[in-house]
């Protein structure tokens, strides 16, 4: 080895170490942070075990369920396909400060946090979670993703898959469709288990179930006072990315019971209820719910990606063959998908107009993540539709830096406090 060469290593390990160490007390900070509020419930902590394991302990993922697994950057991969070969699927979007700063060195300044994230993690190459990936998925969406994927092939196995850019038309629906049987493919040959109808089935039934469960548990969240707080809600989703979906359904199944039987209020019934929205918000990345939670609002609806919205659409099988089975899992995660990558943006208004009224939420906080265009685009749109609606609106602008903490506190606390004066003036008639 040169003396270059040495260094070089050196630079690395020191990186590396840095990584684990700030990595995990952030984690630790918000998982300790939240479970001291006063709505902490019991039946939370196997979810935050599992942010907990994997954000902090380096857990292995393939090892807790002897499973491997596989890496998706995306809401719209069928987690089906994943789970019919065998595999565990693990979100790989970051959220972490840490290699969000490492990899604001290594991509372009004006890229989104996120990917910066996913290559500052990337280029540490100590994840235990992200290194343990048979496959990586990535879905070449805006542009951040496209040059994402390219660079992210040069320190992990890549598969990248095109998604079309209006999936209403009947020929975006066939070309993802042959998108995912290239998936399929790709996916038996990393796990080396064949993906048939039945086990296609099975998947799709237990996505099923799981579904159910998240069904019940929307349900709960539109309760009026709400009984678990948007940022608790936030983590429980988060918490999905890393487990395998039959354990993941049971823990929410108890949780929904637990909620059915125990209605405690997680905050007043006349707190400023807001829809959060916009870019994705990945663990441990949640300075906004919290600074909402903490400042006097309750989040009552998640319309992001990170959120239910990704979850909810079951698969709707007409055919149960293998094809007839594929050709579902193409309709199911492009069409109701209100993704802003798309050329139409009509299903995302309706989407927030309906859980506006759904959750009678008071006002919108509309999160853009510096360098996500896609979303910020989108911005006046939602504006336009709040006030037609005669609901507040403001658009909070960040990255995964604490930086500028007090500045967004200032902005939230006036922005509710804006709210509970409509309420009164609405309350008395004026
Ligand atoms: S914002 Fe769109 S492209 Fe990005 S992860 Fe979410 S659904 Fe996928
Ligand atoms: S949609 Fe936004 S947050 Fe997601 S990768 Fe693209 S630019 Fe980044």
């Amino acid at each position: 080895m040169t003396i270059n060469e040495q260094r070089e290593e050196q630079r690395r390990l020191k990186q590396m170490e840095l990584y684990r160490v700030r990595s995990s007390q952030t984690a630790l900070r918000y998982l300790r942070r939240i479970s001291e509020w006063k709505q902490h419930r019991s039946e939370l902590e196997p979810f935050y075990d599992i942010l907990r394991n994997v954000h902090s302990e380096e857990g292995s993922i393939a090892l807790r369920y002897g499973m491997p697994t596989i890496g998706v950057h995306c809401v719209m991969l069928p987690l089906e396909l994943i789970n019919a070969a065998g595999a565990v699927p693990v979100r790989l979007c970051a959220g972490n400060e840490t290699a969000f700063q490492i990899g604001d060195g290594i991509v372009p300044k004006d890229a989104c946090p996120l990917v910066k994230s996913v290559i500052g993690e990337a280029s540490v190459s100590c994840v235990v979670h992200t290194n343990e990936c048979k496959l990586t998925v990535v879905p070449i969406t805006c542009d951040c993703k496209r040059k994402m994927a390219g660079m992210l092939s040069e320190y992990k196995k890549v598969f990248a898959i095109q998604v079309p850019a209006d999936p209403k038309s009947d020929d975006s629906i066939r070309n993802y469709k042959a998108e995912l049987y290239r998936l399929k493919e790709a996916l038996e040959r990393s796990t080396g288990n064949e993906i048939t109808a039945d086990s296609l089935r099975r998947a799709i039934e237990k996505q099923h179930d799981m579904q159910y469960e998240l069904t019940r548990f929307s349900e709960l969240k539109k309760s009026c006072p709400s009984v678990i707080t948007g940022t608790q809600s936030i983590m429980i989703m988060n918490s999905l990315g890393y487990d395998e979906i039959t354990a993941w359904t049971e823990k929410l199944r108890i949780l929904n019971d637990h909620l059915e039987s125990d209605g405690t209020p997680a905050a007043k019934a006349n707190r400023p209820r807001i829809l959060l929205t916009g870019s994705p918000m990945i663990f441990p990345n949640i300075k906004i719910p919290m600074l909402i939670e903490e400042n006097g609002g309750i989040v009552v609806g998640d319309e992001t990606c990170s959120g239910e919205r990704a979850l909810s659409d079951p698969v709707s099988v007409s055919e149960p063959t293998l094809d007839g089975m594929m050709q579902a899992l193409a309709n199911r995660y492009l069409r109701p998908c209100s993704c802003p990558t798309f050329i139409n943006s009509q299903k995302r208004i309706y989407r927030i107009t309906r859980i506006l009224n759904e959750n009678k939420a008071d006002g919108i906080i509309y999160h853009v993540l510096r360098g996500c265009l896609v979303y910020d685009y989108e911005y006046a749109l939602i504006e336009e539709t709040a006030n037609k609606l005669q609901i507040p609106v403001i658009r909070l602008e960040t990255d995964y830096s604490e930086e500028d903490i007090e500045q967004l506190r200032i902005r939230i606390e006036a922005f509710t406090e804006v709210i509970k004066f409509a309420k009164k003036r609405k309350e008395k008639g004026e």
